[in-house]
């Protein structure tokens, strides 16, 4: 093994690395390829995960979109700790990112550049049947449908499938019908957890192309929120210690402002676990998730009119922001806890990351 490392790190390889112009210098990084999910080599949408391929990519700092000048339109991307491996760099392509080069720099060398330029496209590709994007919250009211038509017996792996354009990862998948007309509906849920908030695509994938089409008005693409933001008004999230989760004083929940009276939704789907009024939490609702988790809200200005094991769905009104119980300022404490669920054996755990996500996309 020790000298395998020798000979590999002591020789130097004499390979032209493409657009970069020099030759391989050991250690140094080099860009071999781009990617991005559903798209045509070297293209990619802002928003996609665009995956970088080389050698020596692990001590990478920076990706940056060169653009068309040298200089003036560059969008440099920081990467964290997790991002770069030594064959593959993943990073979100950003918003203002131009068509042109990508260079890779480390700590140490000269930046690599990737031996063709990207090329920026602008949103989706092309779709079976695209009606447009919708938008959609996962568990809410409303379902995503794909309705399609087989005409010809399809092959045994032909399938719908919801794909995210983010990051290309098929979420579900579903058998066609035989012959005739068929419809998926789809509640934005990849198993048991809602699927990460992006792009989606429900569509026909390649061996069911040759005998199905799409059927005009379905919903090819859409976008699609994880949750709903709880407060359904102005807020302000946790932010002083006191606010958020532990914070010295063993809080499980983070609290959360708004003006008394703004109305409070679930975030996701379940069902209605506890519904009380206690001293210190005031009145207060628990509701059980499809995984086992559960999560309440607290300090509500009055008892929730949703009864114990009622199925709620995402972004259903539970109640009210108040200050009831042990509450200084109207505000929501929000507790998320694991399975089995509150105070069944499960244990809290911080909400501001999950806050801060919905916060965003709903
Ligand atoms: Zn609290």
């Amino acid at each position: 093994m020790v000298l395998l490392a020798l000979l590999a790190f002591g020789v130097p390889v004499a390979v032209a690395a493409g657009g970069s112009g020099g030759t391989e210098v050991p250690g140094q990084p080099v860009v071999s390829s781009i990617s991005c999910p559903l798209q045509p080599p070297n293209s990619c949408a802002a928003g996609q995960q665009m995956t970088v391929r080389g050698n020596n990519l692990h001590s990478a700092q920076q990706v940056t979109f060169v653009g068309s000048s040298p200089t003036r339109d560059n969008v440099v991307v920081n990467l964290s700790a997790r991002a770069a491996q030594p064959t593959e760099i993943n990073v979100t392509v950003p918003s203002r990112a131009k068509s042109g080069p990508v260079r890779v720099s480390g700590l140490i060398g000269t930046p690599a550049t990737s031996p063709e330029p990207v090329r920026i496209v602008a949103g989706l590709p092309a779709t079976d049947d695209a009606s447009g994007s919708k938008k959609l919250i996962a568990g809410g009211k409303r379902e995503a449908h794909f309705g399609y038509h087989v005409s010809v017996r399809a092959q045994a792996d032909a399938r719908v499938e919801a794909i995210s354009f983010t990051t290309g990862k098929i979420v579900r998948r579903w058998p066609l019908v035989k012959s005739g007309d068929g419809t998926v509906s789809w509640n934005g849920f990849d198993g048991k957890e809602p699927a990460r908030s992006g792009i989606y695509l429900l569509r026909l994938n390649d061996a069911a192309r040759p005998s199905a089409k799409a059927k005009a008005g379905s919903d090819t693409q859409f976008e699609l929120a994880e949750g709903f933001f709880p407060i359904r008004g102005r807020h302000k999230l946790a932010s002083s210690e006191m606010q958020r989760f532990g914070g010295g004083r063993d809080h499980q929940g983070t609290d959360h402002f708004a003006a008394c009276g703004t109305p409070l939704a679930a975030w996701t789907s379940g069902v209605v676990q506890f519904n009380g009024s206690h001293g210190a939490a005031g009145n207060y609702i628990v509701v059980r998730r499809a995984n086992g988790e559960s999560y309440a809200y607290m300090h509500m200005q009055q008892r929730s009119t949703v009864k114990v094991g009622a199925k709620v769905f995402a972004g259903q009104r539970l109640g009210r922001v108040s200050d009831s119980g042990s509450a200084s300022g109207c505000h929501l404490h929000i507790e998320l806890w694991t399975a089995p669920g509150w105070y069944k054996g499960g244990e809290p755990y911080d909400s501001l990351p999950l806050m801060k996500r919905l916060d965003k996309h709903s």
